[in-house]
């Protein structure tokens, strides 16, 4: 554990993340100031939040203090070219994301997910998976709680079964000097979050840091079947385990339809894929990343069969929301990226499927050869409709619609029994929502609306 006890510390950003942090180092006694440039973002709870802990705050400006600091923590959120970090760098001093400073409390083993799709699904298995074979299981990071947060929460407990299940974003990765989980598992690399990174690489690079300060008592996991991820080294120092289709070279592998485990020579049935529920190949290999992240902890593959077959869906990820007069309704508004499209797109077919919204930067024309098997119309909504429409050109069937009620309305009017509709808009949300949340609660209650009217 890092002493920050009086160590002077600037906060930016006051959300989620920022705000953990802000307590975490001032339970561990730092002196923190809060420095929020947004003034919009001030309230009053979180003027309560900073009072409670003793901390300064400031909103809609950053005084010359933030540069006393001894070092600072950035949010997420914050862009790595915000003006005030060079003024910090100029002054050497260093810059952390909470993902860094709250690694320094762990005290439990970690086991930490991060790569382009599949994150919240997989810390969310493994965490019900866990809890299943008897852990105290924390979880948190880029979805859900804030890491500093499920820290702070875990100190009331003092357990031999505790672990911490975290999810890492890119952003989290970009500001790290120590972190070392004790499982660091990378799921998948695809092209995302291209308006903040400068290339692809960069973005790999990023996520890549989870792996760059593990030793030899940590384990490196990896999804072998991605072949973007395989262009890169495992970490030489660190303990390797491997998961994938095939049972060549994998620990956790797929056989006559069956999960298996390798453990010493021998291979052990996890589960029967018949049940398993979420839907899906991407959600089978969630599965094989869970029970591989988890195999340095557990042998007891039985109870992780059951842990897996008794997970419910997750909300916004290809969640089946009703169903109009034979047509399938399924919500997959977390598919922000193209990537996490394509993956749902092959899960259907007969598909009506709901494109479009704040662009981020990736090449649709990548879904083309996708279309002609699963989909029947491209239904375009939001302000990258027209780079969608261009990217994809006269290849293949689409429609503006502006607006996913409109796109849903042009569904029911066209679409047979036995369709679906999917919402899957390898785009941000920010257009026309407040976040992907927003976007796929508009989605279900509009197709729930039209289920009342039709009865
Ligand atoms: P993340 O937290 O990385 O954004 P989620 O688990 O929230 O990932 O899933 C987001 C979307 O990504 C899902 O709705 C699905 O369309 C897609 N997805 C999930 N798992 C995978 C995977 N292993 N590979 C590719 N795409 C995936």
């Amino acid at each position: 554990m890092k002493n920050v006890h009086n160590k002077i510390v600037t906060i930016f950003g006051a959300e989620r993340s920022g705000i953990g942090a802000a307590k975490l180092l001032s339970h561990f006694g730092a002196k923190v100031l809060m420095s929020e440039l947004d003034p919009f973002k001030f309230s009053e709870e979180k003027r309560e939040i900073f009072k409670s802990i003793n901390a300064e705050f400031e909103f809609g400006y950053h005084s010359p203090d933030v540069l006393k600091a001894d070092f600072c923590v950035l949010s997420p959120g914050m862009p790595s070219n915000a003006p005030i970090l060079d003024k910090m760098r100029a002054k050497n001093i260093p810059i952390y994301s909470e993902l860094e400073v709250a690694s320094w409390f762990f005290d439990a083993p970690v086991i930490a997910i991060s790569g382009s799709n599949g994150k919240t699904t997989t810390v969310n298995l493994i965490h019900h998976v866990l809890t299943h074979l008897g852990f105290d299981s924390f979880l948190g990071g880029n979805v859900g709680t804030a890491i500093s947060e499920i820290i702070l929460d875990s100190l009331k407990i003092s357990t031999p079964k505790k672990i911490f299940v975290v999810e890492v974003s890119s952003f989290q990765l970009d500001y790290v000097s120590s972190f070392k989980p004790d499982v660091a598992t990378l799921l998948n690399f695809s092209p995302d979050h291209l308006d903040r990174y400068d290339s692809e690489e960069s973005y790999y690079a990023a996520k890549l840091n989870l792996w760059k300060y593990l030793d030899n008592d940590s384990f490196a996991v990896i999804n072998s079947d991605d072949d973007v991820l395989n262009h890169y080294s495992m970490p030489k120092q660190s303990k390797h385990l491997r998961f994938g289709k095939h049972k060549n070279r994998n620990d956790v592998f797929i056989q006559n339809n069956r999960m298996m485990a390798k453990i010493g020579d021998n291979a052990f049935e996890v589960l029967d894929l018949d049940r398993f529920t979420l839907p899906g190949e991407h959600n089978i290999s969630n599965a094989l990343a869970a029970v591989c992240s988890i195999l340095p902890f557990s042998q007891d593959v039985m109870a992780m069969g059951t842990g897996l077959s008794t997970f419910s869906p997750i909300p916004h990820r290809v969640e089946y929301s009703g169903n109009i007069k034979g047509i399938k309704f399924y919500n997959d508004s977390k598919a922000t990226n193209i990537a996490s499209a394509k993956v749902a797109i092959q899960s259907f077919t007969n598909i009506w499927l709901i494109l479009g919204g704040k662009d981020k930067g990736g090449d649709f024309a990548e879904l083309i050869s996708y279309l002609p098997k699963h989909v029947k119309q491209i239904l375009l909504v939001g302000n990258a409709a027209t780079t969608i429409a261009t990217q994809i050109g006269d290849d293949f069937p689409l429609v503006m619609c502006e607006t996913i009620d409109k796109a849903i309305d042009y569904a029911l009017k066209n679409g047979v029994a036995g369709d679906t509709v999917l919402l899957s808009p390898a785009c941000a949300s920010f257009d026309q929502f407040s976040g992907y949340e927003a976007r796929g609660d508009f989605f279900k209650n509009y197709v729930k609306e039209q289920f009342v009217r039709d009865v």
